[in-house]
């Protein structure tokens, strides 16, 4: 049967120049912290890694922390920032790593589209004028829903905060370049740019020094202990290099296109079916739907034996679908469980937009059918 994959959201397809990379630096020997020639030869691919992306981001290669994924990124962040004393303010669709890296994070809420309280954030940011970390994700991995990060940024700086940005979900959909000038800290992840699992990035701006969370060697500058992934960073690079060439090459524009050709055929098939964050900017390949008395796990499993790969929320590790703290926080009540969430990978096509309407629309029939 012909698989359609909609979960790119969750990890891309690998791009081919991250597979490239990925596969010479397979070939390398040595460890990068060795002194022999195998070990400079790795050392050297790993600091062209860095260079690739701090070159891709427009930062200096010196402030690029390299990690074993977003999860770490972010943790080292969040976690590392608060050490010192710090109070933490997440807004409240963050994903879970950051929602949950460190105890008694203060929640500022979001709107019915998922857009941050920019006036929340300001009173919570007033309420104590002590040391600060603002938590706010560049777009929503189930929503796609972007946020003001400039703008909360220009608050951080006013009440002396600093800011982290979560931007795992931003290379090949958004420009990256306001999220990187608004960032004291941002997060990357390989996979989620069509780069290997196991590999991500933390930007570290600035004056701002965060606490190791992992010591021993004294790997990154001490902020990372551990041998490198070093095939997963090189892939890591080289992907979100690519996907940024793709998005300026018009790939995020035809991304964009497949979304509407989905939600214009949707208008016409399932008139039930209601878009969740539809009055916010979002990602151009991520699309948030919710049927009305059907529950997501039900549609998901559905879709996928009808050869359709979507997910309800966020992947999480049991595989179990959990009511979504994202769609909770925006005020939608039961539509909670019975949304899900299709994210366009790079390589979509026409062809994968009309075999998710078709499944969708022969869904719906058949569990209207069974409610009646
Ligand atoms: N941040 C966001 C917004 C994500 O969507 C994810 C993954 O789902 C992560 C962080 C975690 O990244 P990783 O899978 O590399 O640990």
């Amino acid at each position: 049967m012909r698989r359609t994959y909609l979960d790119a959201n969750a990890s891309e397809p690998l791009r081919p120049e991250a597979r490239a990379a990925l596969t010479a630096a397979l070939g390398l020997l040595g460890n990068p912290s060795s002194v022999h020639r195998e070990g400079r030869a790795a050392r050297r691919c790993l600091e062209d890694a860095r260079e690739r992306l701090a070159g891709t981001l427009g930062v200096r290669p010196e402030a690029v922390v390299l990690t074993a994924g977003g999860t770490e990124a972010n943790a080292l962040a969040v976690a590392g920032l608060a050490a010192g004393g710090r109070r933490v303010l997440v807004s409240a669709t963050e994903h879970d790593c950051v929602r949950r890296a460190v105890a008694g994070a203060v929640t500022v809420p979001v709107d019915g589209n998922g857009v941050v309280s920019l006036a929340a954030l300001g009173e919570a940011l007033a309420d104590d004028p002590g040391p600060a970390l603002v938590c706010l994700m560049l777009a929503n991995n189930e929503t796609g829903t972007v946020q003001p990060v400039t703008e909360a940024a220009v608050l951080c700086r006013r009440f002396g905060a600093l800011l982290h940005v979560d931007a795992v979900q931003g290379p090949g959909r958004l420009p990256l370049d306001e999220a990187v000038a608004a960032a004291d800290t941002l997060a990357l992840s390989g996979h989620k740019a069509g780069g290997p699992k196991g590999a991500g990035a933390l930007v570290v701006q600035g004056d701002v020094h965060p606490l190791a969370l992992i010591r021993g060697g004294g790997q990154e500058r001490g902020l990372r202990a551990g041998t490198e992934p070093l095939p997963a960073i090189a892939g890591l690079a080289a992907a979100v290099e690519a996907a940024e060439a793709w998005r300026r090459d018009g790939g995020a524009e035809r991304l964009g296109a497949l979304k509407a050709r989905i939600v214009a055929g949707l208008g016409a098939a399932v008139p039930a079916a209601r878009v969740l964050s539809a009055a916010a900017e979002t990602l151009p390949n991520t699309l948030c739907l919710a049927l009305p008395g059907a529950a997501a796990a039900t549609q998901v499993m559905a879709l996928d034996l009808a050869g359709v790969a979507v997910s309800a929320g966020a992947a999480c590790s049991s595989g179990k679908v959990g009511r979504s703290h994202v769609l909770e926080a925006m005020g939608l009540g039961a539509v909670a469980g019975e949304a899900i969430r299709v994210s366009l990978p790079w390589t979509a096509t026409e062809a994968d937009a009309d075999a998710f309407l078709a499944a969708y629309a022969a869904m719906a029939a058949r569990l209207a059918r069974h409610a009646a």
